[in-house]
């Protein structure tokens, strides 16, 4: 039940009235009259509560006068203290009228991008305006994070940081399967102080050649280079990190590999500081990779941003050319996958700091041998 164990933090540590009149202050500038809010992490954003993903309609309406939130009375219970007004539907009620009437004669309304599309379809049967996605004006809010969700992000990289510590110590890779490593790492995220793991990628020996590898019955050998990539949220805030660990001592060919992808991580992370282009910290990590001679083996970006949602602006990757700002947060992971034989990918939270890069995790980056 996604949310359930979603814990809030008050308002005195995440400032909500400041980032409402952040938005208001940019729904005048683009001349949008009103904004929708339901599933995914821009309600949480401004209010604190993320709503519960269900039939029954929850959806924040934010004009510049009022900020009021609509939900089902049984969920009302669960709303914390925020700058939201509360007005919680009955089960008779048609709660897509209950945000028509609230909603005014507005030219644009700006709706969230992750609202279910038999919502957003009876919205737009129901209201005749002009629509954008909510992405235009809270993007550039939620990209740039203040002191108290960097904080956020510490926290919850540092409780990651001490699952990939205990890896090596706690779990016999070799003789279990892939399945069983990600389900002990899916309780140690927990027992480390997360409100709840949200992914745990454990792709052994070629399997490590899928990024997004579901862990599988594959029994770990040895000789096996292991990829760990896993990560859940603290007071809604990500964590995301990924290890390549080796089963007995690496091969010549395995220890190469990590060694370059490991060069690409620092060399890319060292790149990070204010106005360099999103791109730029990717054709940082893809020319070391490119000149060792693994080009055609690094298939994806470099990195994503990440916040209240684990993949979030800002992108890393080419065609972005989005200078980087203070206080964004976002992964470093290049990775080199090679079909059929084995991948690695090293994968640190970074925050651009002032004058350089602020790196939340700190477990070894080194090719770690396990048993
Ligand atoms: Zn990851
Ligand atoms: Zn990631």
């Amino acid at each position: 039940m996604p949310g359930q164990d979603f814990a809030y933090l008050s308002p005195m540590v995440f400032d909500y009235e400041s980032r409402l009149r952040r938005l208001r202050e940019s729904m005048r500038e683009r001349g949008v009259g009103a904004v929708l809010l339901s599933v995914g992490p821009d309600l949480p954003y401004f209010s604190g509560y993320e709503a519960f993903p269900s039939e029954r309609l929850t959806m924040a309406v934010v004009t510049e006068s009022d900020a009021v939130l609509f939900l089902p009375r049984l969920e009302a219970p669960r709303v914390p203290d925020g700058p939201f007004e509360v007005r919680a539907w009955d089960e008779t009620e048609d709660p897509i009228r209950l945000v028509a009437g609230s909603v005014g004669r507005p030219e644009t309304v700006a709706l969230g991008e992750q609202t279910w599309s038999v919502f957003t379809l009876a919205l737009q049967d129901r209201i005749d305006v002009g629509w954008v996605s909510s992405g235009v004006l809270i993007r550039d809010l939620r990209m740039r994070k203040d002191e108290a969700e960097v904080q956020a992000l510490a926290t919850a990289a540092t409780q990651a940081d001490a699952v990939a510590r205990r890896l090596p110590d706690e779990i016999r890779f070799a003789g279990s399967t892939e399945a069983a490593v990600a389900a002990r790492i899916r309780e140690m995220l927990v027992e480390e102080g997360h409100d709840q793991a949200l992914f745990w990628i454990v792709a052994s020996g070629p399997n490590g050649a899928s990024p997004h590898h579901e862990p599988s019955s594959r029994v770990i050998e040895r000789g096996d280079l292991v990829i760990c990539d896993f990560g859940g949220s603290v007071h809604g805030y990500r964590s995301d990190t990924t290890r390549t660990f080796s089963v007995g001592e690496p091969t010549p060919g395995q220890a190469e590999v990590h060694r370059v992808v490991l060069s690409a991580q620092q060399a890319a992370t060292a790149a990070v500081r204010p106005g360099v282009p999103c791109q730029e910290i990717d054709r940082v990590a893809r020319a070391v990779i490119e000149d060792a001679g693994y080009g055609d083996y690094f298939i994806h970006r470099t990195g994503h941003g990440i916040g209240l949602d684990v993949h979030e602006d800002p992108y890393l990757v080419e065609g972005n050319d989005l200078p980087l700002e203070e206080g964004m947060a976002f992964s470093i992971e290049p990775g080199i996958y090679l079909p059929e034989e084995f991948g690695v990918r090293i994968e640190d939270i970074v925050v651009c700091g002032s004058d350089g890069p602020i790196t939340l995790n700190d477990s070894p980056r080194e090719l770690v041998v396990v048993e």
